[in-house]
């Protein structure tokens, strides 16, 4: 199992990046937001805990509920929900696009190499430990990211679940 482990140094990374990037520990109330964007933000709530989704498939459920709503208001209103910490961005090494969940208590995430499913782990890497790597190397860390990587419980059995469309990877043959 390979794991990846993200720290963004505080000198090194632009601030906007970090907190954009960051899960934030904040739950926010019932957002006051231009309509657009609460739509927006209701769809990646609603996908409820544990889901991950794609940008195309927030624009699909907002095309459904608001005809003629564009591509470029949808990224932008994710852009600005993450900035706000309404909603997280998340970028799993392997996996072909960013996709985007709602804020909560800070995890881990698994990426199935056999069928790309991104999972959550309640994982945190020890505070202790990022002490102690900030003092070792002199820097500050602002927000760290871990992802697993591995197969998950059906692909390690050897029946692996048909992939879904959203997480299949852009230039790979499908799993026969
Ligand atoms: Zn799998
Ligand atoms: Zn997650």
């Amino acid at each position: 199992m390979k794991v990846n482990v993200t720290l963004t140094m505080a000198r090194i990374a632009p601030r906007t990046g970090a907190v954009n990037r960051a899960h934030t520990k904040v739950t926010p109330p019932r957002p006051s937001l231009p309509k657009n964007y609460r739509l927006i933000y209701e769809i990646v709530e609603e996908s409820g805990i544990g889901r991950h989704l794609k940008p195309a498939e927030i624009y699909a459920k907002a095309l459904r509920r608001r005809p003629g709503i564009g591509f470029s208001t949808v990224y932008r209103g994710l852009e600005r929900l993450c900035a706000l910490g309404f909603v997280s961005e998340l970028n799993v090494p392997g996996s072909d696009a960013a996709t985007y969940e709602p804020s909560g208590p800070r995890h881990a995430h698994f990426r199935c190499a056999g069928c790309g499913a991104i999972e959550d782990v309640a994982y945190v890497i020890p505070a202790r430990t990022v002490k102690a790597l900030a003092l070792e190397h002199g820097f500050t860390v602002e927000s760290e990211r871990v992802t697993f990587e591995g197969r998950c419980a059906r692909c390690a059995l050897g029946t692996p679940r048909r992939a879904p469309a959203r997480y299949r990877p852009a230039s790979h043959e499908s799993p026969t």
